[in-house]
């Protein structure tokens, strides 16, 4: 199936690979303040715009911005939220134009009253549903991905919002932690495999819903369980209801959100994100010691292995980097040059830990190779005798489809180099990467699948869901499937 569909717009095309937080809240009278709180613990997840949209069952209110939660939001804004539920956002910026019409929630006016609609994750389908739904008369306000979702909800043939909802998850592919709002419901889903986290959460008699259990923690909720994979939950006057809109699941939660990009407080499937860095890290230790007197590592991703990988190895850990708090994730820098420069604002090595001393360094993941390269320059011109680089995830090979941005194959410094090559470009004494059953035991089992439960296809291209041709095309940039039958 490869490509050459006529209406193809790649100016799209790097603007719709979506990370992001959700955080939702039905019932409860500080509604809009509880999101705003819950948002802030999710920041990580996304820094380029916040939003939140609150229902009082009549109308929303809603305030969107970009930035940062606390730069989007202010009191006044808070205070001019009403209702006992909603739903809120950030996003996190890859690679393409960051916009406000993208800020999510986004909000449509539908037959039977408004409709507010949150996602985390990137749905593999969304430019062949968009092109059809565009050929049948639809006109798109956004680039997000989103939208297409809003867009299969208005044109169901059902007026029940959870028969639409339902068919339009029929329709959809990929990865999604999903929420709805209605004027009076909110829903939440989640993909068939579980690719991207979600949590049920409580307060007093409130019902919460969250990327990360850290935000719960935040609030003061507890911690309900996680949404089971193609897992649909409705919130209204008559209670919560849960029911599955597939049969057809295969559970394979991200294993980067362990590796590197949840929150270190989270427990994603009952696992908590700190321990499991840890034990990649003594897992690490186990498969590629070197002889050292110091660990370190970059911070914050990869002080939990690097906790770890000390602890297993005796060898003492050390705080040889230090982070500049204020400077957003080099990813977000959209060019190499610019990346550079932000690895260079942001990292300092501490001289008087590293001085004449042989360092292992810990970092969770290789990329372009960019951060660990700039970081080995920077132990050594601070007087370093040996850095020996110590990776807890296996070299990352392939393109993520699921949302996270771990950049076209191109970008990939391990799909074009081998191990030797990548040490001699960072520069380092030696390099080691954690094999796959190293990770996969360290994280710890989520089913009998033979990945554990966990999409691991970023390390060696078994992608949970079907992957179109077109996607993996030579630029890797075509990230949705064309396919010639139609699908709706
Ligand atoms: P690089 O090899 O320079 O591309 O960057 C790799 C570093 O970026 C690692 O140290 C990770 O901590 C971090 N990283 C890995 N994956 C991502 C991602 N999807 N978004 C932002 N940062 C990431
Ligand atoms: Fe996560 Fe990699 Fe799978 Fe993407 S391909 S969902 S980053 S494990």
């Amino acid at each position: 199936m490869e490509g050459g569909h006529s209406v193809f717009d790649e100016t799209l095309l790097d603007k719709m690979s979506e990370e992001c937080g959700v955080f939702g809240v039905y019932h409860h009278t500080e509604t809009p303040q509880l999101i705003y709180y819950g948002l802030q613990a999710l920041q990580h997840r996304g820094q380029e715009s916040a939003g939140i949209v609150s229902s009082n069952h009549e109308f929303f209110t809603y305030h969107h911005g970009m930035g940062l939660v606390t730069e989007v939001f202010h009191q006044q804004e808070i205070n001019r939220l009403n209702g006992m539920m909603g739903i809120g956002h950030v996003r996190y910026s890859t690679t393409g134009e960051s916009k406000l019409q993208n800020a999510q929630p986004l909000v449509f006016k539908y037959r039977n009253g408004e409709i507010a609609i949150a996602t985390n994750g990137n749905l593999t389908n969304a430019m062949q549903i968009r092109n059809q739904l565009e050929r049948q008369g639809s006109i798109f306000q956004t680039t997000s991905d989103t939208e297409v979702i809003a867009h299969l909800i208005a044109k169901s043939m059902y007026d029940d919002i959870e028969q639409a909802v339902k068919e339009a998850l029929s329709v959809i592919k990929g990865a999604y932690a999903l929420l709805i709002m209605t004027n009076d419901k909110l829903i939440a889903a989640l993909d068939s495999n579980g690719l991207r986290p979600l949590s049920l959460g409580k307060l007093e008699h409130s019902y919460l819903l969250s990327s990360e259990t850290c935000a719960f923690d935040t609030v003061g909720a507890t911690t309900i369980r996680d949404i089971e994979p193609g897992e649909m939950l409705v919130f209204d006057k008559d209670g919560i209801r849960s029911e599955h809109f597939t049969v057809q699941t295969r559970r394979a939660i991200c294993s980067f959100e362990y590796i590197y990009f949840a929150r270190p407080d989270s427990d994603i499937g009952g696992i908590n994100v700190h321990l499991a860095r840890k034990r990649l890290g003594k897992k690490l230790a186990e498969e590629h010691p070197v002889e050292a007197d110091v660990v370190t590592g970059v911070p914050d991703s990869s002080i939990s292995a690097s906790i770890g990988y000390a602890e297993a190895s005796g060898i003492p850990y050390e705080l040889g980097l230090i982070k500049n708090r204020y400077i957003a994730r080099t990813f977000i820098q959209p060019s190499q040059e610019l990346r550079e420069k932000g690895v260079k604002m942001k990292l300092s090595a501490v001289r008087k830990v590293v001085d004449g001393k042989r360092v292992v360094m810990i970092d969770d993941s290789i990329v372009r190779g960019t951060t660990s390269k700039r970081i080995v320059q920077l132990l050594k011109e601070a007087g370093a005798k040996e850095v020996h680089v110590r990776i807890s995830s296996p070299p990352v090979k392939n393109p993520c489809y699921y949302g996270i941005d771990t950049s076209s194959r191109e970008e990939l410094i391990a799909a074009a180099k081998t191990i030797e090559e990548m040490k001699d470009f960072i520069g380092a004494d030696s390099l080691a990467f954690l094999s796959m059953s190293g990770m996969l035991e360290a994280i710890g089992r989520q089913g009998d699948d033979v990945n554990h439960g966990y999409c691991v296809a970023c390390f060696n291209a078994e992608y949970p869901t079907e992957v179109y041709q077109s996607q993996q095309s030579k630029t890797d940039k075509v990230r949705w499937g064309i396919e010639d039958e139609p699908i709706l």
